[in-house]
């Protein structure tokens, strides 16, 4: 192994570990407090802009401390400025993305928590890209502070919406949220942030437990379950009945309401009798219904539903009283999109 890959990663570090460090060298531990400003608040992404800190310690750090192991490959916008999407690899080879997406109320980053997805959901560019490995508490928290370096902005949301399963991956994914809402970092607010799972039971009821403050939202996508293995393979394994008991323990618990996620495809899942079944299933949850139009994935062979389908069935759910929102399409083709620049970069290696 070389140095460079033994290195710590200034993203991976906590604040007493970079304390440590600092000790081991001599420093005074204040120094921590001092390097995580400019790396969380003026997103600074190398120890020698730190020009308050003397240049023999700047000089030392970057020898000792790695800062960030990302390249940007790619950036991409569109919908004019409004969605950015970042490209991230080692050594030239793409690994995953992240997206920027401008909403009224202020910035929202979407993240990647694994590179490609093991669970391979039907509808889904990120499933057909195969799976190599869960990122890293670093790799995490650097796509996350990455866009904030290139957009040179404060980003106020974030949500575990790109490529992968954020529960495969639970301890980084965690790790990293403690990491970006430390009060003495970047110090994003938990309440800002939402994970979403394609529904694993276990790890949800332990989210509960651990999330404090951050929001779960669950792909649900379908009413019943021979539909849905066909959709999410995971669904065998974790039937509906099981993924919403879980949801409704984190709604219990937490006091927060929940979203579901219900993707709509034509002649699947989309049908009125789908949509009685799902104001039936959410029935006694404090939830909001999140309906998302199918995005085209080239090579995929489903169609979005026409814009009666998509009233008809929101209807059905506002006359049951279950609050909706229907997503159009900057968030939703960004997701559909989410994997697709990591594929197009790999087919043409
Ligand atoms: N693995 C997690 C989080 C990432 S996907 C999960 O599945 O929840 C974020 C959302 O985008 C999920 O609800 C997913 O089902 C949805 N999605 C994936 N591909 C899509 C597509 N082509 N069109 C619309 N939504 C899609
Ligand atoms: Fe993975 Fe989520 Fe895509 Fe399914 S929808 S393949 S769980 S990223």
């Amino acid at each position: 192994m070389t140095r460079e890959s033994v290195k710590p990663d200034i993203y991976g570090l906590t604040r007493a570990e970079l304390a440590s460090i600092l000790e081991g060298m001599g420093e005074k531990p204040y120094r921590a407090g001092q390097i995580l400003g400019w790396v969380y608040r003026r997103w600074a992404t190398s120890f020698e802009e730190m020009t308050d800190l003397p240049k023999t310690l700047r000089e030392q750090l970057s020898e000792r401390i790695k800062f960030g192991s990302l390249e940007l490959l790619k950036k991409q916008e569109a919908f004019g400025e409004r969605a950015k999407r970042y490209l991230w690899g080692k050594d030239g080879r793409p690994l995953v993305e992240s997206v920027l997406l401008k909403y009224k109320y202020g910035l929202t980053g979407f993240l990647s928590t694994q590179v490609g997805c093991p669970v391979g959901c039907a509808f889904c560019a990120s499933g057909h890209l195969g799976f190599e490995r869960g990122l890293s508490k670093a790799e995490i928290v650097e796509e996350f502070m990455g866009m904030c370096a290139d957009e040179k902005a404060r980003i106020g949301h974030l949500v575990f919406m790109g490529t992968g399963e954020p529960f495969l991956n639970y301890e980084n994914v965690m790790a990293a949220i403690e990491s970006l809402t430390d009060p003495g970092g970047y110090n994003l607010s938990r309440r800002r942030i939402t994970v979403s799972t394609v529904g694993i039971p276990d790890a949800m009821r332990q989210f509960a437990r651990d999330s404090r403050g951050v929001r779960l939202a669950l792909s649900l996508h379908a009413t019943s379950d021979d539909v849905r293995s066909m959709l999410i393979p995971l669904n065998r394994t974790y039937p509906i009945a099981s993924v919403m008991e879980a949801l409704a323990y984190y709604a219990r618990y937490t006091g927060q309401r929940v979203t579901v996620e219900y993707m709509l495809i034509s002649g699947v899942n989309d049908k009125k009798r789908d949509a009685r079944a799902l104001a039936a299933l959410v029935e006694g949850i404090d939830c909001l219904v999140n309906l998302i139009p199918w995005n085209p994935v080239p090579g995929l062979e489903w169609e979005r539903p026409g814009e009666e389908a998509i009233r008809a069935f929101r209807e059905i759910l506002e006359r049951n009283r279950v609050k909706v929102t229907l997503r159009r399409s900057l968030g939703g083709s960004i997701e559909a999109a989410c994997g697709q620049l990591r594929r197009k970069m790999t087919e043409r290696e």
